[in-house]
């Protein structure tokens, strides 16, 4: 890390699972690796994944006197839509778990990140759109923050499977444009921000090409102003194809058109 000596930053603790699982992570050493973070007075804030399921007072209270700074549990809701969360994703909670989740970490003045999936599989480009709008909607009530991750091929996965049979494109950034801006203007009081890693490969979230850079750059600059001004002037030949695409996938059931 090069940061310069009294910089401010946050701590965002990945564990590819749940920090608070006591499977996972044994309390003691949850507490010794908070305590050890807390010492450091350039930590602002710790942000720690995990499922809802393990979001509990006593844990948050633990984690919070352990630390001694402000703690944030960031949970991968993915989607407010049980069936899409189940059916295309595969994961066993539901949007009310979330709901309950949230309350409890409000109650211990711990604040919530959610992480949405735009365009999981088996979605076309339009209902993907219009699942992550909705989402951020139902969500917003229960988060201070609302992270947009755009679906990447990784691979051996089943997304690989169907991206190498040409049943699979990854989102259109400008889908992501769409739900970012349609997201602010329904809901302006929440922090909604994407990193847009892997734009503009084929793998990744991507447009014609052309394009991708420009606006993978105005998604980075949205995230960090909230201002939705950013993405006004942007504009290139393939946004039409977009538009085309949304339309001709609902009668190919999600097929990708364009690659
Ligand atoms: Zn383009």
């Amino acid at each position: 890390m090069s940061r310069s000596r009294d910089e401010e930053f946050i701590v965002k603790i990945f564990t590819s699972g749940s920090f608070l699982d006591d499977g996972e992570i044994p309390p003691g050493t949850r507490k010794e690796i908070l305590l050890r973070i807390g010492e450091n007075p350039n930590v602002k804030k710790v942000i720690a994944e995990t499922r809802p399921e393990y979001i509990t007072s006593e844990k948050l209270s633990e984690a919070e006197s352990a630390l001694g700074k402000k703690f944030e549990v960031a949970v991968g809701l993915e989607t407010s839509s049980d069936m899409i969360r189940k059916d295309c994703i595969n994961k066993g909670f539901s949007f009310n778990d979330f709901i309950m989740a949230s309350e409890v970490a409000r109650l211990e003045g711990v604040s919530v990140k959610v992480y949405l999936l735009l365009k999981p599989i088996f979605l076309s480009e339009s209902t993907a759109i219009d699942d992550i709008i909705h989402s951020i909607s139902d969500a917003a009530p229960y988060a201070e923050t609302i992270s947009i991750n755009l679906c990447n091929v990784q691979k051996g996965t089943l997304v690989d499977q169907m991206f190498e049979s040409g049943d699979y494109r990854p989102p259109w950034l400008w889908s992501a444009i769409e739900v970012l801006k349609k997201g602010k203007e329904f809901n302006p009081e929440i922090t909604i921000i994407s990193d847009p890693v892997g734009a503009g490969s084929a793998r990744g979230p991507h447009n014609c090409g052309k394009c991708d850079k420009d606006a993978a750059e105005a998604i980075k600059i949205f995230s960090l102003t909230q201002d939705a001004g950013v993405f006004k002037d942007l504009d290139c030949e393939c946004r039409e194809l977009w538009k085309k695409a949304l339309q001709l996938e609902e009668y190919t059931f999600g097929s990708p058109v364009i690659r």
